[in-house]
């Protein structure tokens, strides 16, 4: 262990050259698991959805899900890539608690789809991605280690397994290295991570969250001085969300470029990222395909795709997320770049639904890229799991239109939809927080202010009508900003008979 000081990012990346290249896990939406009839609901409880089949029991036949192998064609036909006209699952042999088989159902030498690519935008340059394979195989389970502080196996007094993930189908997208991207390389791994999950999204076959590890990424990352051969690559495991893809390849990057400088070797290893420092440590060494003893699943048929079947397929893929933003944008009249931070959002779909349900286009972006977004960032959520429907913010917006709300009444009616309260009519009546333009109402509130403020009031008889607004922010107040702006500065100007 060196006691060093780690060099600055700026520093490392003009004495070294990254290299980095990602294996992303996706697991299919189907309805059952990849070899059996389980069902794969999220968050069930632990052990419930079993059988002899995903429980390894003895005697047990797998028999491979269509819909999983017709997602893994639409994903790799969507990243450009070729299909197979034949190929084979293989066991992958290792004893791990959480997969009850003892060897995993995946593919090796024979992977479904190869040889694609993704373009991605970072600064307004484009970059492209080789994709090197996808393929398909099993997730494991999960085990739970109780008793410690991290909620790690070490320190805890027990260990629990829960076999319900276990055989949901998971499907692997490796790239292939990319070099020359410099000190770009963080902000293209998370460019292309967030890419894939919205090409993935697009075709329906998963919900592609990080949070709940729908959508897992593990990191490689190398060092090389310029015009030398590529350095040993680490792998970085663990990284669950869009922030940590780009966290991650910096911090791997100044860490074996600190290491690299003291002369250290850097050890091909698996590493885990921390969340909470921002940096990565060791786990073990890595295993390299022959501990696995690979050999061609005997339990299961080959799978060969007809070409019919992938013609069709490719010819109903969906609009590209590049080539679909691209339209959106010039539609809703915003540059590339705001629509880039509606993408990040997460907003796209949400508004795009918000519209069709009768908003403006910049109504609908206001509330889910201002107050819902915020909302989201402070509780950790997704924006679309934020608590409010796209019908709903369409329908506070209509509200606003219509004056019946003006914004600040509107966001605490947004606040009461977002805590489950009802639609925003019934929030509004519910929290009495209609705007008031009735001027009967009003007159009470604004003959109080002329009469609180006398020295503005003769201002504005005066003919400085510039003053009045004064009086408009004390009527507001009386009026917990219910009151009409509007309504009230026609009334008091007709009261000092300045109108
Ligand atoms: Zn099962």
């Amino acid at each position: 262990m060196t006691t060093t000081a780690l060099p600055a990012y700026d520093d490392a990346v003009a004495r070294y050259e990254p290299v980095i290249g990602l294996e992303t896990h996706v697991e299919l939406g189907t309805a059952t698991k990849m070899f059996c009839g389980c069902r794969t609901e999220f968050g069930a409880e632990p052990n419930t959805q079993v059988c002899p089949v995903c429980l390894g029991l003895p005697g047990a036949l797998p028999v491979a899900n269509r819909a999983a192998i017709e997602a893994t064609i639409r994903i790799g036909l969507a990243l450009n890539c070729d299909i197979a006209s034949w190929c084979r699952m293989a066991r992958k042999n290792y004893f791990y608690p959480d997969m009850p088989k003892n060897f995993q159902t995946s593919q090796y030498d024979e992977p479904l789809c190869v040889e694609g690519y993704v373009d991605v935008e970072v600064d307004g340059k484009e970059y492209r991605i080789g994709i090197e394979r996808v393929h398909l195989e099993e997730d494991t389970g999960k085990s739970l280690h109780v008793g410690g502080a991290t909620g790690r196996i070490h320190g805890a007094t027990e260990s629990l397994v829960d076999y319900n993930r276990a055989g949901i189908p998971l499907v692997e997208i490796v790239t292939k290295p990319v070099p020359g991207i410099g000190a770009l390389a963080p902000e293209v791994a998370k460019a292309y991570v967030a890419e894939l999950r919205d090409i993935i999204r697009s075709l329906g076959v998963s919900d592609v969250r990080m949070e709940q590890g729908s959508l897992r990424c593990d990191v490689n990352t190398s060092l090389n001085k310029p015009g030398e051969e590529w350095g040993t690559r680490t792998e970085t495991k663990n990284v669950n969300s869009l922030r940590s893809v780009e966290r991650a390849v910096r911090s791997e990057i100044i860490r074996q470029s600190g290491l690299l400088d003291d002369g250290v070797r850097i050890f091909q290893e698996t590493r885990h990222f921390q969340e909470t420092t921002g940096d990565t440590r060791p786990g073990r060494s890595k295993e390299t395909a022959t501990d696995y003893r690979y050999f061609p699943e005997p339990d299961l048929v080959p799978i060969a795709p007809d070409a019919a079947w992938v013609a069709e397929l490719k010819a109903a893929l969906p609009e590209r997320p590049s080539v679909k933003r691209a339209r959106l944008a010039e539609q809703w009249g915003i540059s590339a770049t705001d629509m880039q931070s509606v993408a990040n959002a997460g907003a796209v779909e949400l508004i795009e639904e918000t519209i069709a349900a009768g908003a403006s286009p910049a109504g609908a972006r206001k509330w889910w890229m201002g107050e819902l977004a915020r909302r989201a960032n402070e509780t950790g959520v997704e924006l679309s799991a934020v608590g409010a429907t796209p019908a709903q913010v369409a329908a506070l917006q209509k509200l606003v239109d219509e004056g019946k709300l003006n914004d600040k009444l509107a966001r605490q009616v947004l606040e009461g939809v977002v805590a489950g309260e009802g639609d925003p009519a019934a929030v509004m009546s519910a929290r009495g927080l209609g705007v008031v333009s009735d001027t009967g109402a009003l007159t009470a509130a604004v003959d109080e202010a002329i009469a609180a403020n006398p020295d503005i009031a003769a201002k504005v008889r005066d003919g400085k009508v510039a003053a009045a607004g004064a009086l408009v922010g004390a009527v507001m107040k009386t009026t917990r900003g219910q009151a009409d702006a509007k309504t009230v500065r026609e009334l008091i100007l007709e009261r000092l008979g300045a109108a």
